[in-house]
This record gives structure tokens, sequence and C-alpha cells, in this order.
């Protein structure tokens, strides 16, 4: 197990100290001292072990000589801020889990991460739910949260579902490496159609959290998404078919007029650098929304054709998300898990 008893006494005056007050995690009535990067934290030993296993089975195994008047001092390999995160959520757990909240990414990962290490169930499960609700198993829910038209804004957030996680696009990074981490698979595929969006520096040099940490991919999985992006590219060229080679839908009363517009928007598009995107899931309306659509759009059945079209294409890419990604077991079918 990854932590230990500590030898000295913490340094309960220090800056480091100072944290665990502020956070409402230094107990006067605690009996348990736990130390994370210098940093204390004095709390109940009941409290961790009525949610943990791993506690009770390390202070079963107590040291005599480890304890500091009455309080037992254990030090743990974790960062303090996820100790701090951690603690906070088993003491304030409302302040974190309320439904018109959204947790913050880093308190997210934290909470999963050491709910994962320390076997604390409910912590792991709250969080792997609302992972679930943004980077869900199927097209339908994704597109709710993802794949509308706001995929296409500069906006840097992840436009998902809101009080779940508060997301930016680059907190993909992150979740790959939480799914990793944690055995998470079924994250994979949404989390890497997303990341293979994100700019080449991103992808390779990694990001920053909220907490300034760096978030990289490890050398395979920059590997796999590299891989999966060509896969993109080729499924969005492949999907604009449509438009460049179209066919006049059965009853079109001007196809002249709709082939002359359907032209003139794989140009706009071919020349707007539409063809190297990866964004291939984004809902087809996206196509009325932008470009000379927008002014001069399709007949109502070549309208209809082409969303039928690209709706079958979209379903048919989402399908190959774990082949993209070298994942398997995907797509997942309903109820299976
Ligand atoms: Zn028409």
């Amino acid at each position: 197990m990854s932590f230990s008893i500590a030898p000295q006494q913490p340094r309960t005056q220090s800056e480091d100290a100072t944290r665990a007050l502020e956070a409402g995690l230094w107990l006067e009535d605690g009996n348990v001292v736990l130390i994370a990067e210098d940093t204390p934290f004095k709390v109940h030993r009941n409290v961790l072990c009525h949610n943990s296993q791993v506690f009770r089975d390390k202070f079963s195994q107590v040291v005599q000589g480890s304890e500091n008047n009455g309080a037992l001092i254990v030090a743990l390999s974790d960062a303090w801020k996820d100790v701090q995160y951690m603690l906070s959520a088993l003491y304030y757990g409302g302040k974190y889990f309320s439904t018109d909240k959204p947790l913050s990414f880093a308190v997210a990962s934290a909470l999963l991460r050491l709910g994962t290490k320390y076997n604390i169930v409910h912590l792991r499960d709250e969080v792997v739910a609302r992972l679930k609700q943004c980077f869900p198993p199927s097209l339908e829910d994704f597109n709710n949260c993802y794949a509308g038209p706001k995929a296409y804004d500069d906006d840097d957030s992840l436009a998902c579902i809101p009080e779940a996680i508060q997301l930016q696009k680059t907190d993909v990074i992150g979740v790959i490496n939480l799914a990793r981490l944690c055995d998470l698979p079924f994250l994979l595929p949404p989390a890497f159609y997303i990341c293979s969006a994100l700019d080449l520096d991103d992808i390779f040099e990694g990001v920053q959290d909220e907490d300034g940490r760096l978030m990289k991919l490890s050398p395979e999985d920059i590997y796999t998404c590299i891989r999966g992006r060509e896969d993109l590219i080729r499924a969005n060229l492949e999907c604009m078919e449509i438009f460049a080679f179209p066919e006049n839908s059965f009853g079109c009363a001007a196809p002249f007029i709709c082939n002359v517009r359907e032209q003139a928007f794989i140009h706009k598009w071919w020349t707007e650098g539409g063809r190297i995107d990866t964004i291939v899931l984004v809902s087809p309306d996206w196509v009325e929304r932008r470009g000379p659509l927008i002014d001069s759009p399709l007949c109502i059945l070549c309208r209809s054709a082409v969303l039928k079209y690209m709706d079958a294409f979209r379903q048919l890419v989402w399908n190959s998300l774990g082949e993209y990604f070298s994942v398997p077991d995907w797509p997942i079918i309903a109820n299976a898990e």
C-alpha cells in the first residue's frame, strides 16, 4: 500500500497547516492526522474506516509509538489538494454532490482516483455516473451533450451536461488518462473522438488542469489518437460526397437549382478547411447553419434526403469509434453493461 506511518510530528504552525484549517479539515477532536506533501489534515479515524476498507485495514495494523497526543499520524503519497478534495467530499458531501452544481474537473478527477485507490465506492460511483453523462455510450445521448451546433463554437468549454462536470475541451486528455487508470474503457471512444479535434500541440505536449498540473497522453494514446484522427478525417470526406456528387431527389421540383446550391456548399466547405475536420459526428443540421445553405436552402425533398443520409453515416461512424481508437467491445449494446 502506498502510505506509511510518518516518523515525525506534522508542522501544525506552518503555512501547510493553514490549508487544512481553511478547508475545515483540522478538527480538534480528530484522532488521525493524514499528511500529504507536508500538508496535515486532522480528521476522524471512524469516518475514514466507515467509508474505506483500505483505511480500515491500514489502521488495524497501527504501530505503537506512531501516535501524537492520541492522534495517529499517517503519511499519504497523494497530492495534498487531492486529499483535501477527498476529505471535503467525505465531510461536506452535499457541497460537492448537489444536483444543481457541477463538479469541477479537478475535483472529479481527484475523487475518482482516490475513490478507486482507497476503495471509497460511493465517491467513485458518483464521478463515474457523471462522466458517463458527458461521454455516453449512445450517439443519441452524445448528440445532446456535445454533437450539437455548439461543437462548432470557438468557445473552449465542452458543451456537455452542465450539471454533471464542468469541462474544457482540453480536459478530455485527463478523461482519457482517468479511463485508463481506473479501468473505464467505455469512456474512451467518445473521449478520443473529442480529443482528436484538439490542436496537435495539445495532443502531443499536453495541457495544464485548473490546479496547474500537466495532463498529457501516454505515447501509446498519442499514437492511438492520431491514428483515429486519420480515420475520422477520411470518414468526414466520405460523408460529404453527397454534396460533391449530388443525386436529384425523386420529385425535386428544381433539380438544377438544388445541384448548384450543393456544389456551392461543398466548394465553401472545402476551401475553408472542412476537408481536414474530424467532427463528422456533429449534428447534420449544421450544414444549414453555416455556409451558402443559410441563404439558399435546398428544396424540402433534397434537404430531407441529405439529412437522412448524414444521420445514417454518423451512426456508422459512431459504431466504428471502437475500431478507430482500438477500444474493443464497442458499440455498447443497450442494457448489456
Ligand atoms: Zn431539390
